[in-house]
């Protein structure tokens, strides 16, 4: 199996470290919710988190996706590769079909028990920032391969899409996950195409309704098309994270590597209560 990639180690990563380094400076200097702990102890804890997974990523998952891929190329198997399409759609078509994919597997994160065990790491996160985008449990890197895998070969994506789209994925989740505040105005014509920093910022609130909502990763779209968007939420209001998880004291590095495989808490807020609100625009109302 292939695993070193050149133009993806050689240009696709330096150019996320050059966008992942922009988004930090920018989120320190314009804020867009107020931070509860602090951010040094918050970047160890999701750098070790991140410290197990991204070696998967890149190691594992980017590699099985790109083998399914050219496994589908030579047997001339998958969506893509039965059309008669020319060079340039069948990317445009196979890089949007990818996002699309990705958006279900999103939904299946929060639907499954067992994927949601993995997920919820990622959203214990007490507050949300870059360091958030790659705090990822490996186990759920580990589980996307099949499904991932499998949707590169069926939609019969060339592999070099693969490894352009991967690049852009984490572009994005990077950019989404940021806590920089945008101009409301550019923020709300950006939406339009892409998930922004606000949009992304409900789907990681305690409100069961926010947290299931927003899943797309790229392109905004697929929220659109399947009544999943929800933009009505003011951010000063929200609160980050899963509400039967609110101590700092259970985030060390250890702590999220095992709570996959601890009892899970149902969702509801240490004192027993439901966090809730009321809702006073329509859903695809953005709020400041
Ligand atoms: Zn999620």
């Amino acid at each position: 199996m292939k695993i070193i990639f050149p133009k993806f180690d050689k240009l696709g990563m330096p150019l996320l470290g050059l966008a992942a380094a922009t988004f930090f400076i920018i989120e320190t200097k314009k804020q867009l919710r107020k931070r509860t702990r602090p951010k040094t102890e918050r970047i160890i804890e999701n750098g070790a988190v991140a410290a197990v997974a991204l070696p998967a990523l890149r190691l594992l998952l980017l590699p099985g996706m790109y083998a399914a891929a050219r496994l589908a190329q030579k047997k001339n198997f998958g969506l893509l590769n039965w059309l008669p399409l020319p060079k340039w759609l069948r990317y445009a078509a196979g890089f949007l079909l990818l996002d699309y994919t990705n958006y279900f597997w999103h939904v299946l994160l929060h639907q499954s028990n067992l994927l949601w065990r993995f997920h919820n790491i990622h959203h214990m996160d007490l507050d949300m920032d870059l360091s958030t985008a790659w705090r990822f449990h490996i186990g759920e890197n580990i589980f996307s391969l099949p499904y991932r895998s499998a949707a590169a070969a069926l939609l019969g994506v060339p592999g070099s899409l693969v490894l352009f789209y991967e690049v852009i994925f984490e572009g994005c989740t990077a950019f989404h996950h940021s806590n920089i505040r945008l101009p409301y105005e550019a923020e709300r014509r950006l939406n339009w195409v892409l998930v922004t920093p606000r949009m992304h910022g409900i789907h990681h609130s305690i409100v069961a309704r926010e947290t299931n909502s927003n899943f797309s990763v790229i392109f905004s779209w697929w929220d659109r098309l399947h009544q999943s968007l929800r933009l009505n939420v003011p951010q000063n209001e929200i609160t980050i994270g899963v509400p039967a998880y609110r101590d700092p004291k259970e985030q060390s590095p250890k702590q999220l590597f095992l709570l996959p495989f601890t009892q899970q808490r149902p969702w509801h807020l240490p004192d027993g209560t439901v966090p809730e609100r009321e809702e006073l625009y329509p859903p695809h109302h953005l709020c400041p």
